[in-house]
Parts: structure tokens; C-alpha cells; sequence
């Protein structure tokens, strides 16, 4: 399995991270405990060393799953732990909320549910642009300083957003959207981060699923699933993304003997100093991890790629649908 050092941490994982937002069942439809629990181990088994969690994920039940998984199975001095801060949730709905006080009370539950004394990684969600960034990345110092976690990120931040962070305590990663479909960090925060010496934690690195190669214009999402109003998924958009994935599975297929989820993985981690958050929810989910390692897509075959893109979908949308509300006007 590929490695990289986050950051200036010194905190080493494998490159492939295993996503927990579907294992807490909230936006997803709900989720199977057992199920859960062997895809975090199976993931373990494979390779994978970096998880990745928050508090948001069913409201505390992915980490509690996490911490169960890793504590029953002897399994946490294996793996790097990567949460967040900076969510609030009142009455089921979600805000952000990274104030000082928010993000003391977030560390002492999230180092409960997980059942450890640190967190190799954590990250702030989402900004709070009714915070002051400076005083969000001087709690996260101090608490690094005080042992609780041992590197530090962002996610969903921009070049001037990180800037401010970084004028008070250094960043090791940062966290946005980036697969084949979605590709906005490439003009901003891709360069930023190889310059910065920050590494970038890719989510959604399947397109939630649409990269798998398994999603067919008929298949149905049910309960809260949140592909239920993604824009891709909606049937004016489905089948020009379908179209897509079956001209990259023949890419895949006849260059390198690969599939298009293989494929999809590949390229985040050719991008950059990257790494690839793959949400699993079922252990046999995991099964195609051997064949993202141990090869790299050509200048002839990203050339291709772009091509397929450029004639499938002509007018990427960007995944704004998922970003959470300000802080409630009440101040909660
Ligand atoms: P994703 O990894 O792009 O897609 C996950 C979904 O793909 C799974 O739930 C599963 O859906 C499907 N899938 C996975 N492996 C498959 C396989 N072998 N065959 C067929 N289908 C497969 O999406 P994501 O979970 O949203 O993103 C990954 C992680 O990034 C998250 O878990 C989370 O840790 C992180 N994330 C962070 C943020 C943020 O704001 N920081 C936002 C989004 C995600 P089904 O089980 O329904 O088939």
C-alpha cells in the first residue's frame, strides 16, 4: 500500500482512506452495524490505515462504529484516526459552528466515541465565516499542543481561507470534493496545497458511488439518501454521466486491464501529493483495492480521459448541494 507523510506532522498513512459517512447512516439511506464493522476491519486487512470520520456522520454514530470496530478488534494502534470539528446540530439540522467553545466540547466527545486519548488528524469541517479563522486554528494549536491531536486540516477551505489559518498555526492537510467529475480544486486549491506542503485528502472520491460503475440509470435511492436531489444523479443529468462511466470502462478496460472504479482511484492519486477517500459501507466493497496500487495512468491516457469528459458532460456542476448552512440567526 502507497504511503504519505500528512503534511509537516510526521504522521505517516496508507494513501487510500477509508470514507465513514455512509457507515453512520444519516444521508445515506441508513446503515447496517455488522456490515459496518467488517468493512472498517476488512479495510484494515487490506492495507488501509487512514479513517476518516465526524461527529456529523448519523450524529456520532459513525465514530462510535469506528471506535467499537478499532477497540474490538485490538485494531487502533494499526490505523491513523481522521475526524473533524466545527459542525453544530440542533433539532437534526446541521450548521456550522467552529467557535473556540464548539470545538472543546467536539475533541472530549469525539476522543469518548472513538475510545482513544488522540486523533491522528483533525480537520475543521467546514468554515464558520461567523468565527474568526484565527481564533478556530489557534484552539486546534493549542490542542495539538496539548497532545489530544497530532496533526491538523481543513476541509471545504479556500487559498485565502487557509492563508488566514496559516498565519496562526501551520496546516497539514486540507479536504475538498476532487474526482473525475469534479474537478474545481485543480484551478485553486490543488496548486496551493503542492506548494504549501499540504496534503490533500480527496473526498467523494467515487462521485458517491457514480464512479463505481455499478449505479445504472434505473436504480432507485431510497429513504434520506442525499443522491436523491444530487443534481448528477436526477434523470436529465444521470445518463450523460452514465455515458461517461461506460466510455471510461472501456478506457480502463483496453489500456490497462482495469476498471472504471480502479481507474477513478488512480487518477485522484496521480493528481498530486493526494490521497484517496473511498466510502465503503460493505466489505466487499473494498475487494478492488489491490488493483488501484502498484501502476500509473500515462500523459496519452489523461489526455483521453479529458477528451471523455469534454464530450460527455460538457458543463461539470460542482457539489455545492451538500454545503451545510451559517450559524442559526438565534445564535445557537
Ligand atoms: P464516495 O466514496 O465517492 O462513494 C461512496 C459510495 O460509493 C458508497 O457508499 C457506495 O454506495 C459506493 N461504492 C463504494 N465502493 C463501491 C464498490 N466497490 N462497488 C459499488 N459501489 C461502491 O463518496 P463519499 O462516501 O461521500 O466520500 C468518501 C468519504 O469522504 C466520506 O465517507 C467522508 O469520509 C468524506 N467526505 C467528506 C466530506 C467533507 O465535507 N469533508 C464530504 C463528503 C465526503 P452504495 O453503498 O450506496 O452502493
Amino acid at each position: 500500500m502507497e504511503k504519505i507523510i500528512l503534511g509537516a506532522s510526521g504522521v505517516e498513512t496508507s494513501r487510500i482512506g477509508l470514507g465513514t459517512w455512509a457507515i453512520g447512516g444519516w444521508m445515506w439511506g441508513g446503515a447496517d452495524e455488522a456490515e459496518s464493522i467488517a468493512a472498517i476491519r476488512r479495510a484494515v486487512e487490506l492495507g488501509i490505515t487512514l479513517i476518516d470520520t465526524a461527529p456529523v456522520y448519523g450524529f456520532g454514530h459513525s465514530e462510535e462504529i469506528v471506535g467499537k470496530a478499532l477497540c474490538a478488534g485490538g485494531l487502533r494502534g494499526q490505523v491513523q484516526i481522521a475526524t473533524k470539528a466545527g459542525l453544530n446540530w440542533a433539532d437534526g439540522k446541521v450548521f456550522r459552528d467552529a467557535r473556540p467553545a464548539r470545538i472543546r466540547r467536539e475533541i472530549e466527545d469525539s476522543l469518548r466515541r472513538l475510545r482513544t486519548e488522540a486523533i491522528d488528524l483533525y480537520q475543521i469541517h467546514w468554515p464558520d465565516l461567523e468565527t474568526p479563522i484565527e481564533e478556530t486554528a489557534r484552539t486546534l494549536g493549542e490542542l495539538r499542543r496539548e497532545g489530544k491531536i497530532r496533526a491538523i486540516g481543513v476541509s471545504n477551505h479556500s487559498p485565502a481561507q487557509m492563508d488566514a489559518f496559516r498565519a496562526v498555526t501551520p496546516l497539514d492537510t486540507v479536504q475538498p470534493p476532487y474526482n473525475l467529475f469534479e474537478r474545481e480544486i485543480e484551478r485553486d486549491v490543488l496548486p496551493y496545497a503542492a506548494e504549501a506542503g499540504i496534503t490533500v485528502l480527496s473526498y467523494g472520491a467515487l462521485c458517491r458511488g457514480l464512479l463505481s460503475g455499478k449505479v445504472t440509470a434505473e436504480r432507485v435511492f431510497e429513504g434520506d439518501d442525499l443522491r436523491r436531489y444530487d443534481p448528477k444523479f436526477k434523470p436529465d443529468r444521470r445518463p450523460r454521466y452514465l455515458a461517461a462511466v461506460a466510455a471510461l470502462q472501456s478506457l480502463a478496460q483496453a489500456r490497462y486491464g482495469k476498471s472504471v472504479l480502479e481507474l477513478a482511484l488512480r487518477w485522484v492519486l496521480d493528481q498530486g501529493p493526494t490521497i484517496a477517500l473511498w466510502g465503503a459501507r460493505r466489505p466487499d466493497q473494498l475487494d478492488p483495492v489491490g488493483g488501484v496500487e502498484g501502476w500509473s495512468l500515462d500523459a496519452a491516457a489523461k489526455a483521453e480521459i479529458d477528451a471523455i469528459l469534454q464530450a460527455c458532460v460538457d458543463q461539470p456542476l460542482a457539489p455545492v448541494f451538500m454545503a451545510p448552512p451559517e450559524r442559526r440567526p438565534d445564535g445557537v
